[in-house]
């Protein structure tokens, strides 16, 4: 950040009084930016024995597989913008069952919420964000197309899970070390 969001003039970063780190704060107005974690909310779909995944029409991760996922916006809940997110990517409506997998992407300040959603018909289709969208039996996932690890994640967990007939809501830290490997942390909450 360069320039004050409220006035226009140029912010310097320091540590305003009482706090404890870093913040852009305007020399003019005296505004302190904060700048924290953003949210994406998304779904993963199940029909039958089925999940439905979306080939992506944009980048990042160009032409590779995913689970409808995106940026909460203002005035929604992350049910609305799962639901949202699903209907816009894969043109699906579904219904939501439970939140399943919180993923903290430490790296890139970002935290990830996706929900077991149920798609009562298989009736979904591209759009101007999906190549492809198409339902995948677990022996036809394309485990070395996916888009991100967070998928991968969730994917990898919900048939684990539904092997064991119970589906515990999963935390996931995800951080870089520093020799740049990316790092993956993960519990369970009863
Ligand atoms: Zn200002």
């Amino acid at each position: 950040m360069k320039f004050c969001s409220q006035c226009g003039a140029p912010v310097t970063s320091r540590i305003p009084e009482g706090d404890n780190r870093e913040r852009y704060v305007c020399g003019n107005c005296g505004t302190i930016h904060y700048q924290n974690p953003r949210i994406i909310a998304g779904c993963l779909p199940i029909y039958n024995q089925q999940v439905l995944l979306c080939r992506r029409a944009i980048e990042p991760r160009y032409g590779y597989w995913t689970l409808p996922a995106g940026f909460m916006e203002n005035g929604e809940s992350t049910e609305d913008a799962a639901l949202r997110e699903t209907l816009e990517e894969a043109n699906a409506n579904v219904l939501i069952r439970q939140l399943y997998t919180v993923t903290s992407i430490v790296h890139v300040n970002q935290v990830q919420m996706i929900y077991l959603a149920h798609l009562p018909e298989p009736e979904f289709s591209s759009s101007d964000e999906s190549l492809e969208v198409q339902l995948f039996h677990e022996n036809e996932i394309p485990w070395n197309d996916l888009a991100f690890e967070t998928i991968r994640n969730a994917l990898r967990f919900f048939f684990e899970d539904r092997q064991l007939g119970t589906f515990p809501l999963r935390h996931i830290e995800l951080d870089i070390s520093e020799k740049g490997k990316l790092i993956t942390r993960e519990g369970t909450a009863q």
